[in-house]
């Protein structure tokens, strides 16, 4: 049993008690800061916090870090990645560069469906290598827990390769991994002109083996233009409900396409994007308890709208922040930019983009009862900051990585 001690830590950020459910409104207040405070840890575990005037008993055997001028913030659980692609695609990014949409790249065989084809001819142990060094940077940048996707396999064979390798990643780091099963992420050149014929394929021939094999925790679907229906939505989900998949779907990126909605009526845990999303996509979320997961990102790196967060605040939605890393629409996992742009972008106080990437970006994964803020009998997962005055510099110095050590159960990367 080894027992720990930060001591003198500058400000303690995102300390709870007892959250039950992703904070709305103005809840985010419930998280508290304390100043000139310690932590102390068991094993993997938080053990108490205080201030550092009311620091006593401290067992002779502990370890005492003395953090004079850092400050602590609860790790980044970012809930929606897509970090097991083939390879980089700037060509891409120069073709958009010369003025190319997201359909028109996808319409001249780029895009997802290139991930796809280079995926499939790829051994599993050449993808593991590229998404665990993605998943390292991550780490360096303080996110300590993380939802992978696949969705460039669509075939069966390579889907659970895809699967097989988050697996992989979740043996060989210490952060906390959720796996989405994402079949309907593009239809396969093999189904061209069939969508019907895939979507078929997908519930009768994927969904069954994807659940036998125990890889997957939710399901997720492209509800979009250009990609799936309403309709094929409904009976993707309605399938994967009876293999027990709660939904985390792709929705609202490209049109207003009715994908909250479906997400919401079939029990979504999340909804993702948003960014072409108003007053009907609001109502149906404030009036549930599935959450809007921003992924300011893409926004920024399509240049596409920046979801309307002062509107979700008003009617009172739970809002989540993650990366989207992705090679398409947003090659980064820096949590800390994702901050930067929901502050400087969606006009999110600093406050608020903290509590969305961590508290209720854990919530977005299932895991708000152990991860996402400083409580007592919570994982010993949080974050070391180099020396800042406050939290909103970590936002301000927008390309700065301004966190120190990321701590995962206990343990310093
Ligand atoms: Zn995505």
């Amino acid at each position: 049993m080894a027992i720990r001690y930060y001591t003198n830590v500058f400000k303690i950020y995102g300390i709870s008690e007892g959250i039950t459910r992703a904070l709305r409104g103005n809840e985010y207040m419930q998280l508290k800061t304390l100043e000139n405070a310690y932590l102390k840890i068991e094993d993997d575990t938080i053990i108490d916090y205080g201030l550092m005037n009311d620091l006593k008993n401290v067992e002779t055997e502990a370890d005492i870090i003395d953090c004079t001028g850092r400050s602590i913030l609860p790790g980044y659980c970012d809930s929606h990645t897509h970090i097991i692609f083939p390879r980089s695609r700037h060509e891409e990014f120069v073709d958009k560069i010369k003025g190319l949409s997201y359909e028109e790249i996808a319409a001249k065989g780029g895009g997802i469906i290139q991930s796809a084809l280079m995926l499939r001819k790829m051994s599993d142990s050449e993808l593991l290598e590229g998404a665990l060094q993605r998943l390292q940077s991550m780490i360096k940048t303080g996110t300590v827990a993380v939802e992978i996707k696949s969705g460039y396999g669509l075939d069966l064979a390579s889907e659970l390769k895809m699967l097989t390798v988050i697996r992989r990643l979740k043996e060989l780091t210490d952060v906390v991994i959720k796996s989405t099963f994402l079949g309907a992420h593009a239809v396969p050149p093999e189904f061209k002109n069939n969508q019907e014929g895939y979507v078929n394929y997908l519930i009768e021939r994927m969904l069954p083996v994807v659940a036998d094999s125990g890889l997957a925790d939710y399901v997720d679907v492209f509800c979009d233009k250009g990609f799936f229906t309403v309709d094929q939505t409904a009976r993707i989900l309605e399938a994967a409900s009876k293999y027990g998949f709660k939904p985390k779907i792709h929705a609202n990126e490209l049109d207003y396409s009715g994908g909250v909605q479906v997400g919401v009526l079939h029990g979504a845990l999340s909804v993702d994007h948003l960014e072409r999303a108003g007053e009907e996509e609001f109502d149906a979320l404030s009036q549930s308890e599935t959450i809007a997961t921003l992924l300011p990102g893409t926004a920024f790196f399509l240049n596409l709208p920046y979801p309307d967060y002062k509107k979700m605040k008003k009617k009172n939605v739970a809002v989540a922040l993650a990366s989207d890393f992705n090679p398409g629409s947003c090659p980064s996992g820096n949590m800390n930019f994702v901050i930067a742009l929901a502050c400087i972008k969606m006009k999110m106080l600093p406050e608020e983009a903290l509590a969305f990437s961590t508290i209720n970006g854990a919530f977005a994964m299932d895991l708000g009862q152990t991860h996402g803020s400083i409580e007592r009998g919570k994982m010993a997962s949080f974050l070391l900051t180099e020396h800042i005055d406050d939290f909103s510099q970590i936002p301000y110095f927008f390309s700065e990585n301004l966190i120190y050590k990321t701590i995962i159960n206990g343990k310093v990367d």
